[in-house]
């Protein structure tokens, strides 16, 4: 993951550290070049050109142009700066309510939404002990739910047994009580995708969360879109109150413009980020981490 940015930076960098004095001149030389890297690996035009000015401005408007290691002081402020980008904290799960607490699992079809919901599942249920339960809201795509039944048997949750016919709200009120009634501490609600962002999409999961109060509603969204996914990651914080983003396939990601660019695009932070297809495949996402492997 990060290999070309990586590279690209690493260059850049050499050549600002190879130097004992540097003039404006130069920061603003390296600062090109750092736009163009970011470009290149998909990060949205908006993030990139906000990233390059305010390094720029931290790098000739401090005394660091006259320090006696310039070329360091201005990787420093990059570093800190992607930090600062990619959020500065890992960012937790917020479910200490009372029981149980629910995580609406929204995003479009294909996106890896069910399989999340699985891991995250299995992830609570595993190293945090809490008693889980699941239940797709996902009454369009044929068999959504019955692949989250067998996902749930492979994580060993409980998944609410099946209803034919009933409608996604009504599906959400019957996992609630059923939660409730079985002392669940945590209800993960897997709703339905679309092709599209679509309004009736949206007004479906807004119906739902009225219904089900969320304490987390988490954005599945594949990192190889890349900036689609950040498009899509918009469209839906407009319309619903998002507390987090899962990218899935980072594994298969080696630009990393979705994961560079989403938190400032949307104000949201990634919570975890999908590594994999087999359940285990989820891990909290880390920014320092992240930074540390795109700086080398
Ligand atoms: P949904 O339509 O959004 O519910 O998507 P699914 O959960 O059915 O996932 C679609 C495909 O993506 C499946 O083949 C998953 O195994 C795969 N997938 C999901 N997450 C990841 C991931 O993090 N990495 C990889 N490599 N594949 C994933």
């Amino acid at each position: 993951m990060f290999d070309s940015l990586s590279d690209r930076l690493g260059g850049v960098f050499d050549r600002l550290r190879g130097r004992g004095a540097l003039t404006e001149a130069d920061v603003r030389t390296a600062m090109r070049e750092v736009r163009v890297a970011l470009l290149e690996a998909d990060v949205a035009l908006p993030v990139a050109r906000k990233f390059v000015d305010d390094v720029t401005e931290k790098a000739i408007g401090q005394d660091v142009l006259r320090s006696v290691t310039p070329g360091q002081q201005v990787v420093k402020i990059v570093n800190d700066e992607l930090i600062a980008m990619l959020g500065p904290d890992t960012a937790e799960l917020e479910i200490n309510v009372s029981p149980p607490a629910v995580i609406m699992l929204v995003g479009l079809q294909g996106s890896g939404k069910t399989t999340t919901t699985a891991k995250l599942a299995k992830r609570l249920s595993g190293t945090e002990r809490k008693k889980v339960m699941m239940a797709s809201l996902d009454v369009n795509r044929p068999a959504a739910q019955e692949q989250l039944a067998v996902l749930g048997q492979q994580a060993e949750v409980a998944t609410l047994p099946i209803v034919q016919g009933q409608q996604p709200v009504d599906i959400a009120r019957r996992a609630l009580q059923s939660a409730k009634l079985q002392g669940h501490d945590v209800l993960l609600l897997d709703t339905a995708g679309r092709l599209h962002v679509d309004q009736a999409l949206m007004d479906e999961m807004k119906a739902v969360a009225d219904i089900a109060k969320p304490a987390e509603i988490l954005l599945v969204v594949d990192s190889l879109t890349g900036q689609d996914a950040v498009n899509v990651a918009t469209s839906f914080s407009e319309q619903v109150p998002l507390t987090g983003v899962i990218l899935t396939r980072m594994d298969g990601d080696a630009r990393g413009g979705a994961a560079l660019s989403m938190r400032s695009v949307t104000g949201k932070p990634i919570k975890f980020a999908g590594m994999g297809e087999k359940l285990d495949a989820l891990e909290a996402f880390h920014p320092k981490r992240v930074a540390g492997r795109i700086l080398g």
